[in-house]
């Protein structure tokens, strides 16, 4: 809820003719959304507001704002703590911000507060959505429940629903935009009544709810292909919501349901309106109707009385739950949450115990319920170009999984299924279903000049498809799997290469192929991100094949390799045979271009800048200062931007203590790499 309020005020100082930026050296405004929930957000709030200090020394005119939860419930205190706050405003306060920036900077104020509203007078109707393809969707503000331990009640008020006819105006018009998944917002969804009153107990319209309704009128929005909500409360999630899971074919099969914990005891003093196994039963009737639904929770450790065996029961019904994944908190008093009053006896360090024994099971179950895609079909709605793998697309599957896959910007929006191959953390990563095979259409096998086609013009599917249908009477089969292996590479199956490549080596030993061959099984590896493996390949290369025109290659892929695993030296040494061995070859310029790089070296981000002359001025005032500076322009994937760096180390706590010193002159800085 917090990112869409964020969204909403970007969306709101847009609307008055502002810009964003993501460097507070070039904001004239710096708006802190904060958090309540926890201790821990708020004093990282509070610690992030106070690194603006220098900045505003320097600009006393830059206006500084904290708004949200942690506005409403410390008000002035907030002012008192980190005093170069300007205006503050709590969540129902939101559309005053505006007004609030433009008091100040006009100095007609000196400091505004505005935490008066219980309630937001209207909900959702800012039209500014970070992403192009997903978009969150407000649908009720605030919460009835009083969980003992939950602050929301207090700084966000009671619940208010939004008319369900707003809602549906805001996603036809997300759809018209090319919208293809909404997720709906709430503390609990499933207690949604519109401003008509109906309340969650109508279900005159029999085995439905108000909300139901409102995910079956969302269901019909044409170009919406993907609903999601959050969150539901375990009380309130009833049968009626899980038959319109399964019977609406555009609400996903992903269920968020807060379990807090397994233990009756804690949960009757945590005011949360259910026991363990009527939660665990809420599961059972789920899987009953949606049996492929992941389901994902929060749980809180080191509550006040919470014994071993009430930490043992929380374990126990994580486990029979089954979790595809799960947030774990440590307990801390939220005042005026009823709970602050009760004693906070789990010791510290029990409650970290605690925290670390779940995360460990919650990663377990995680990496377990994973695995079962693989070999399967997903769909998945790609959003986004990956950030470190450029030629590779990511997106979600319709149990919110994150899944990986080759692909360029032309996907970006679409629905594919994926053949899912492996899974890298909590990530699924596989190869998209061809058009073809997803319609099912048998081809004949195509001649052997074909094959060679395919290959050449890079179409890899069907190099392999066609290819292994060509096997036996193949004239030249070393080449037939060189080429195989090769596309099998670029298709990211790579176990299946190398089953080619080896079979081409063993089969043909003295073939022209068999050095690309053995080049191909490391780069499988180097691909595969098992660089160990990639690098007594590329050794095994070079010692065979030592006048093989594949050495820059090789050298140019081992220094890679000790790039990823750390070893600098070893990469710029690497890099300098590439480019003293091999100079005229195509890598002997990369590995310039890397020797170049600050990324062999330690060095300070002290800015990044969306305009060049920003970065230029900041750049030339550090050299006046006798600093090493640069700037190294950025691509990302809708700006530009210009990072100013500073030094070139050998070592992080070099690296480190030029931090500090560039702090003490009020610079922001990161260590990189
Ligand atoms: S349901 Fe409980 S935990 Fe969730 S927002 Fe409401 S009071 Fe807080």
């Amino acid at each position: 809820m917090n990112f869409r309020d964020s969204e909403e005020i970007a969306g709101l100082m847009m609307e008055k003719g502002w810009e964003l930026t993501d460097s507070p050296e070039e904001a004239d405004a710096a708006i802190f959304n904060t958090c309540s929930v926890r201790k821990h957000a708020e004093d990282r709030a509070i610690s992030n507001v106070g690194a603006l200090a220098p900045l505003k020394k320097k600009r006393p005119g830059l206006v500084i704002g904290v708004v949200g939860c942690m506005a409403k419930a410390h008000g002035r205190k907030i002012i008192d703590r980190v005093p170069i706050v300007d205006f503050i405003a709590g969540p129902a306060n939101i559309y005053d911000i505006p007004a609030a920036v433009d008091a100040i900077m006009a100095r007609r104020k000196d400091l505004v507060i505005s935490t008066d509203k219980v309630s937001r007078p209207y909900i959702g109707n800012i039209a500014y959505h970070t992403s192009g393809i997903s978009a969150l969707v407000t649908i009720m503000e605030g919460c009835n429940n009083f969980c003992s331990y939950c602050i929301v009640p207090y700084v966000r008020g009671r619940e208010v629903g939004r008319p369900a006819d707003d809602i549906i105006d805001e996603i036809k018009a997300l759809a018209d935009n090319g919208y293809k998944e909404v997720t709906l917002l709430g503390q609990n969804v499933n207690s949604y009544a519109d401003k008509s009153g109906v309340s969650l107990n109508d279900t005159s319209q029999s085995g439905t709810s108000p909300f139901t309704r409102l995910l079956g009128r969302i269901n019909g929005i044409e170009g919406i292909e993907r609903v999601r909500f959050l969150t539901s409360h375990p009380k309130d999630a009833s049968e009626a919501l899980f038959k319109a899971m399964r019977d609406l074919p555009k609400v996903c099969e992903h269920l968020h349901l807060p379990l807090q914990s397994g233990s009756d005891k804690i949960l009757k003093s945590m005011n949360r309106g259910y026991t363990a196994s009527e939660y665990l039963k809420k599961v059972e009737l789920l899987r009953k109707y949606v049996a492929d639904c992941a389901l994902t929770t929060d749980i809180i450790v080191g509550y006040p009385g919470e014994s071993d065996e009430d930490f043992r029961m929380t374990e126990k019904v994580m486990r029979e739950a089954g979790f595809n994944s799960a947030f774990i908190f440590k307990y801390s008093p939220r005042p005026p949450a009823k709970a602050s009053g009760f004693d906070d006896d789990v010791p510290k360090k029990v409650k970290e115990e605690r925290n670390q024994a779940l995360l460990r099971l919650r990663d377990k179950m995680s990496s377990a319920l994973d695995r079962e895609f693989i070999g399967g079909e997903t769909e998945v709605l790609v959003e986004q170009i990956c950030r470190k793998e450029k030629h590779k697309v990511s997106g979600r599957n319709r149990q919110n999984i994150k899944v990986v896959f080759e692909g360029g910007r032309a996907l970006i929006g679409a629905i594919k299924k994926v053949k899912v191959s492996s899974v890298v953390g909590h990530t699924l990563a596989g190869t998209a279903l061809l058009a073809l095979l997803a319609a099912g259409l048998p081809l004949m096998p195509a001649a052997a000049e074909t094959i060679d086609e395919y290959f050449v013009s890079g179409d890899y599917e069907n190099t392999v498809r066609e290819g292994v249908k060509l096997v036996q009477s193949y004239k030249e089969k070393d080449k037939l799997y060189y080429m195989i292996g090769t596309s099998l590479n670029k298709l990211g199956r790579y176990d299946l290469a190398r089953k080619n490549f080896n079979i081409l080596m063993d089969t043909a030993p003295k073939s022209r192929f068999a050095p690309l061959a053995q080049l191909g099984i490391a780069d499988s590896y180097y691909l595969s991100s098992d660089y160990k493996n990639a690098r007594a390949c590329y050794e095994k290369y070079l010692s065979k094949y030592p006048k093989s025109e594949g050495g820059a290659v090789a050298y140019f892929r081992l220094a890679k390799c000790a790039q990823k695993e750390g070893n600098w030296q070893s990469a710029r040494n690497y890099y300098q045979k590439v480019k003293s061995e091999y100079p005229m070859s195509f890598e002997a310029q990369t590995a310039s271009d890397a020797l170049r790089d600050e990324i062999l070296f330690f060095t300070v981000q002290v800015g990044s800048f969306n305009k060049k002359a920003n970065a230029l001025r900041l750049c030339d005032e550090l050299v006046k200062k006798g600093y090493e500076a640069s700037i190294v322009k950025s691509s990302g994937d809708t700006e530009e931007s210009y990072k100013v760096r500073v030094g070139r180390l050998g070592d992080r706590d070099s690296a480190e203590a030029l931090a500090k010193k560039l702090r003490a002159e009020g610079l922001p800085t990161k260590v990189l790499p």
